[in-house]
C-alpha cells in the first residue's frame, strides 16, 4: 500500500464526505422522517478514538480521560453503547494497562445505556440491555462535557449468536439461507429488526440529548456471495432468502428459485475447490460459467448490498430528522481496503450521501495477515486454478498497491 497516496485520498475523501452531505440518495427519502441535510455541525480537527464500556469501569473513568486527552490528545469519544461482541478475555489482544473488572465480569453484549420502552413501541425486540447496569451514556458523557470532549454513542452491530440466544425474539428476525435454515445475522429486510435499529438512534437522540453528541453506527457483514468467498468476518449462511427478501426480489423481477438453483451449484463449485476436484474447465471457467447461467446470483447479492444501505440510510434520515446538528457517521468494515469485490459494492460514493463521516477500520494487520488471509481464500474459491503467489502481484496491480510477496506480508504488516 502506498501509504501517502492512501493518506492523500482519505483526506480527500472526508473532503468530499463532508461536501456530499447536502446530496440525497433514493434510499434516504424513503426514510422514516424526512432528514435535513446540509445543517450537520462537525467539529474542528476532530480526534477520537473507540471505547468499550468495561474499560471505564476497568481503569475509572477520570483516569481513562486523563489518558486520552494527555497522551492522545483525544477530544471525542466514540463510545461502545452498543456491542453484539462478547468481551474477549482470551489474553490474545495484550491490554497490560487493564485492570481486572473485564477479566473478573466478562460482558456478552447488548446495550450499555437504559432506555425508554417508548422508542420501541414498533418493534417486539424491546429487551436488549447487557447484562452490566452501568450506563455508560449518564455516567461518562457529563464528565466529558465539563472537558470539554464530545461523547459520541457507538452502535455495533455484528453478527454474534449469543445476541440470538440472549434477545428474546432475535432468532424470529434471523436470515435465512438458501437451504432454509436460520442463521445467526438478523435480516436488513425485517421490519421488525429495522424498527429495532431506528429505535436506538430515537432512544440515544431523544432520551439522552444533553449527553449524546453524535452517533457512529457500524456492522461487519458481508453479502452472500462475499461470504462464500469468505476470510474474516464472512458469517455463515448462503442469505438471506427470508419471505421479505423473497418478495423484494420479485419486485425487482429476479427469480427467487433460480437464484437459489444459482448459489446451491456454486456452492457446490466452492466445496470442490476445497477438495481440490477440479472442475474439467478449470475453477475460474466453471465460477463464470454459473454466473452466466444464473445471473440472479449477482442480483441477489446485489439485493442484499442495496439493502445494508438502505439501512445505513433509513438510519441517517432518522438521527437527521431528530438531531440535524448533530454528526451521524459510519464504522466501514477492514475488508473494503484488502477485497476488490467488497471494495466495489461498500462503495463510498454511495455512502457519502447518507453520513458526515466515516470511519474505516485500519489495523497493523491490514495489509498484513488479514490481506495474505483473504488472497488465499480467493485462491481456494474463484481463482482456485492458481497459488497466491501467481495472484499476488495481479491482486497488488487491482488494488493499486505496491507491496511485498506473499511469504512476507504476514509477517511485516503493513502499518
Ligand atoms: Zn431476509
Amino acid at each position: 500500500m502506498r501509504l501517502e497516496v492512501t493518506r492523500r485520498r482519505f483526506v480527500e475523501l472526508l473532503t468530499a464526505l463532508t461536501a456530499g452531505v447536502g446530496l440525497r440518495s433514493k434510499a434516504q427519502i424513503r426514510a422514516t422522517r424526512p432528514a435535513s441535510p446540509g445543517a450537520t455541525v462537525n467539529r474542528k480537527n476532530l480526534v477520537a478514538t473507540q471505547v468499550k464500556a468495561y474499560a471505564w469501569q476497568d481503569e475509572g473513568i477520570d483516569k481513562l480521560l486523563d489518558n486520552l486527552q494527555q497522551k492522545g490528545n483525544i477530544n471525542t469519544v466514540f463510545a461502545f453503547t452498543y456491542l453484539s461482541e462478547a468481551t474477549d478475555v482470551s489474553g490474545h489482544i495484550p491490554l497490560p494497562d487493564h485492570g481486572t473488572y473485564s477479566k473478573a465480569n466478562p460482558e456478552i453484549g447488548g446495550a450499555f445505556y437504559d432506555y425508554d420502552l417508548k422508542y420501541f413501541q414498533n418493534t417486539t425486540l424491546k429487551d436488549f440491555h447487557a447484562s452490566s447496569k452501568f450506563n455508560v451514556i449518564s455516567e461518562v458523557a457529563p464528565k466529558m462535557k465539563t472537558r470539554g470532549m464530545d461523547f459520541f454513542a457507538w452502535d455495533y452491530n455484528n453478527t454474534n449468536a449469543n445476541m440470538m440466544r440472549l434477545i428474546p425474539g432475535f432468532t424470529e428476525v434471523a436470515e435465512i439461507d438458501v437451504y432454509g435454515k436460520r442463521t445467526d445475522s438478523a435480516c436488513w429486510n425485517h421490519p421488525n429488526y429495522r424498527a429495532q435499529l431506528t429505535g436506538r438512534i430515537d432512544s440515544y437522540l431523544s432520551g439522552y440529548p444533553g449527553e449524546v453528541d453524535g452517533i457512529i453506527w457500524g456492522c461487519e457483514r458481508m453479502g452472500p456471495l462475499d461470504n462464500m468467498i469468505g476470510g474474516g468476518w464472512a458469517t455463515t449462511g448462503i442469505s438471506c432468502f427470508c419471505g421479505y427478501c423473497r418478495s423484494k426480489a420479485r419486485e425487482r423481477d429476479i427469480s427467487v428459485e433460480r437464484a437459489q438453483r444459482g448459489f446451491i451449484k456454486l456452492d457446490g463449485l466452492f466445496q470442490a475447490a476445497n477438495r481440490q476436484q477440479r472442475p474439467a474447465d478449470g475453477y475460474f471457467v466453471a465460477f463464470w460459467r454459473i454466473l452466466l447461467e444464473y445471473p440472479e446470483v449477482l442480483a441477489w447479492h446485489s439485493l442484499w448490498n442495496d439493502s445494508y444501505h438502505e439501512v445505513r440510510s433509513e438510519l441517517y434520515g432518522t438521527a437527521k430528522a431528530l438531531a440535524p446538528k448533530k454528526p451521524f457517521g459510519f464504522h466501514i468494515v477492514q475488508n473494503v481496503t484488502f477485497s476488490p469485490f467488497y471494495s466495489a459494492v461498500d462503495d463510498y460514493a454511495k455512502i457519502k450521501e447518507y453520513s458526515d463521516f466515516i470511519k474505516i477500520a485500519s489495523y497493523n494487520n491490514a495489509g498484513g495477515g488479514r490481506m495474505a488471509g483473504f488472497v488465499s481464500r480467493l485462491c481456494s474459491t474463484i481463482f482456485a486454478d492458481a497459488t497466491p503467489q501467481d495472484l499476488l502481484p495481479l491482486y497488488y496491480k487491482i488494488m493499486n498497491y505496491d507491496e511485498k510477496p506473499f511469504e512476507e506480508i504476514d509477517r511485516k504488516s503493513v502499518v
